[in-house]
């Protein structure tokens, strides 16, 4: 397994200077940052080969994430909203190639956050929404590059709350670079036990998101982190476990995340460092030792 951490810990927006991260989780003891897909389609050719440079250089594996906006949502009955969706999808691959990115997390399934004060229909909802996964992953395959759908709770997303419905999805799909991502926070909400939603995404597993129940980092809190490892082992997993912490208000992240009070002690940006470092090595210790 590799180890990494999104960026966002540190961030109150998601289209921010990613750059100056490779250094920082390389520091920290990561293998991987996860960026902003938001951040990589507004980036240039040129600050793309900067932040694949930057990368190698402190052999750092760049992942990256992204909910995509309600205007872009590739599971609209609006067939003008899918083809903008398509189109941004499109265009956000091939800058993830040049940055030498080969993994996207997150809802490219449909948009994120969900507007609920809207009326909706599930099941036409998920017709669109295969779709059009189905011509964005084709395109992807031409990178190799692997979609892995995100998982999220309901007060989110409506699509796909747990792992059983996800893999139903992926099978419906059935595009070898379509793959899940399974994250502790939603699953703390939706599933069973983790062990249960873990063996039923099996070999669909295609990244993992951590943070405790309340979006702490791993450790601080009630999660079964010694259950979790010994699933991810029970099934094989061998891709990356990425942090998704958000412990700070504020900005459009805090809004987004629905960050409502600070979380992390009041830390400076060192403290924050301190806190994530340590919970790696919690998490390497739980999850290595099996
Ligand atoms: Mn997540």
């Amino acid at each position: 397994m590799k180890f990494g951490t999104y960026f966002a810990y540190w961030e109150s927006e998601w289209d921010t200077d990613y750059l100056q991260y490779c250094k920082k989780v390389s520091s920290l003891g990561f293998d991987v940052l996860e960026v902003g897909g938001a951040g990589i389609y507004s980036m240039t050719e040129e600050e793309l080969r900067e932040l694949r440079q930057e990368a190698e250089k402190y052999e750092i594996k760049l992942t990256a994430c992204i909910g995509l906006s309600k205007d872009c949502d590739v599971s609209s009955v609006d067939a003008d909203v899918r083809a903008k969706g398509i189109a941004f999808m499109k265009r956000l691959l091939d800058h993830m190639h040049i940055a030498g990115i080969d993994r996207l997390s997150g809802i490219t399934h449909s948009y994120w956050p969900f507007d609920y004060t809207q009326e909706f229909d599930k099941a036409v909802m998920r017709r669109f929404a295969v779709q059009s996964v189905r011509e964005i992953a084709d395109y992807a395959a031409g990178y190799g590059i692997t979609l892995n759908l995100e998982v999220v709770n309901r007060f989110e997303h409506p699509l796909l709350n747990c792992a059983a419905e996800a893999v139903s999805f992926v099978k419906e799909i059935d595009k070898p670079n379509v793959k899940i991502l399974l994250d502790t926070f939603h699953m703390n909400i939706e599933e069973d036990t983790f062990r249960d939603a873990f063996l039923c995404a099996g070999s669909y597993l295609g990244h993992v998101h951590i943070g405790e129940a309340n979006r702490k980092v791993p450790g601080k809190g009630h999660i079964a982190w010694d259950e979790i490892g010994q699933a991810l082992h029970e099934i094989g997993y061998e891709e990356c476990v990425v942090m998704e912490p958000f412990v700070k208000e504020g900005g459009i992240v805090g809004r987004d995340i629905h960050v409502w009070r600070d979380l992390s002690g009041n830390a400076d940006e060192k403290k924050l460092d301190e806190d994530i470092a340590e919970s790696l090595v919690f998490v390497k210790k739980v999850f290595e030792n099996k």
